[in-house]
């Protein structure tokens, strides 16, 4: 088969593969679209995980099943499903202590274009998959579907890592993608005002949709300086993070309340220490909680962001500004996704209609 593969740092192109073979627990899925992560992009051309060759990249997706393991009781071959990024193994020890993203060792739950072949490719592996696919509801389109593999349940978890209450004032850091799907969530859950940090008009057009009730650009000056300026003084409720860097902790925790919580869900490729200041973290004694997770993926949490989805609470179409048709543009969407374009936010790729 074909596969679109990261060969070495800085290098991609097309590969042929034998086809997976499927265990008991497993399916094996065909992509009827694909979207472009930045975590590609980190992967591919900066070498955040290290050094892989020829290795399939991709891990956002929906498939149609093409084959499954003999133990396999929920799927069969032409089911169309939606596939986390995610795919715990169930029965490990971490997931039953509450942390399936990290079974196996930490970050280990996310196993596509990491530590084996991703979904770029004509045929893909999914582990455990009564326990990792969902059935794809009808009312969701393609492109749409993709937005659930990683986008939704990302921006969601730096909203429950922040632990965002009825009335709070929150912050989030960062309107890409996951960003705005942090924006999203924030309104679900009853935030009083979201202050957004952005500064891409189309970013900034679909975070007003999402429910962002104001907006600072972290190149009009500090950050801190700017959320202080808007709350009095006092500072927000809660942060989310989902862009900028080691340094963006320093702005958070300068910019929350006392018992304020920061979740973080953005991966921080470089430098070797996350800044807290001091004082401001009340010498240690301030209550600011610092929460930084990798997204919970499976079947339950795919079925139930997919049923937000399909019930029209959520509207995940702004997010997918670059459409495609054909795996003969998948390289353009990649290349689009490294070079960012002002108006990019995220390219996906249709397989099918
Ligand atoms: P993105 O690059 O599209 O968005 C990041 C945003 O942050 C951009 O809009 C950028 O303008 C903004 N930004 C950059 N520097 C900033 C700064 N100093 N202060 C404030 N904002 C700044 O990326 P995305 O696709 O939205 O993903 C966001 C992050 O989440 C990435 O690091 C990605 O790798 C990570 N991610 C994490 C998980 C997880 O499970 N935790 C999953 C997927 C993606
Ligand atoms: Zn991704």
């Amino acid at each position: 088969m074909k596969g679109y593969a990261m060969l070495k740092i800085g290098e991609s192109g097309w590969i042929e593969k034998d086809a997976p073979q499927c265990g008991p627990l497993d399916a094996i899925c065909k992509p009827l679209a694909v979207a472009i992560c930045t975590s590609d992009i980190h992967t591919l051309w900066e070498g955040a995980l290290g050094e892989r060759h020829n290795m399939i990249l991709g891990h956002e997706c929906c498939a149609e099943v093409t084959a499954v393991g003999s133990l396999v009781r929920d799927f069969k071959p032409g089911d169309r499903v939606l596939v986390p990024a995610i795919t715990p193994d169930w029965n490990s020890l971490e997931a039953q202590a509450g942390y399936s993203m990290h079974s196996g060792g930490m970050l280990a739950g996310w196993k596509f274009s990491n530590f084996k072949d991703g979904v770029f490719a004509e045929y893909f592996h999914v582990n455990d998959a009564d326990g990792n696919l969902a059935q794809l509801p009808a009312k969701i389109n393609v492109v749409d579907a993709c937005m659930l593999s990683d986008m939704v349940p990302t921006g969601f978890h730096g909203v429950e890592l922040a632990d965002v209450q009825f009335g709070d004032i929150v912050l989030v850091i960062g309107i890409g993608p996951v960003g705005l799907m942090s924006v999203a969530a924030a309104a679900l859950r009853g935030a009083a005002e979201i202050i957004a940090v952005g500064t891409r008009p189309n970013c900034i057009a679909a975070a007003k949709e999402y429910g962002a009730t104001r907006f600072i650009s972290y190149k009009d000056g500090t950050i801190e300086e700017q959320v202080l300026a808007l709350t009095n003084g006092k500072g927000v409720d809660k942060i989310v993070i989902a862009g900028g860097g080691v340094d963006t902790f320093d702005a958070a925790i300068k910019s929350l309340k006392p018992g304020g919580k920061i979740g973080n869900v953005n991966y921080l490729g470089s430098g070797s220490y996350v800044n807290i200041p001091r004082v401001e973290w009340g010498v240690g004694m301030g209550h600011k909680q610092i929460n930084g997770g990798l997204m919970p993926g499976g079947r339950l949490r795919m079925e139930k962001l997919g049923a937000l989805v399909a019930a029209g609470r959520l509207d995940v179409s702004l997010l997918s500004s670059h459409v495609f048709a054909g795996w003969n543009h998948l390289e353009e969407a990649l290349f689009l996704m490294r070079d960012k374009p002002a108006d990019l936010i995220k390219p996906v790729v249709k397989l099918t209609d």
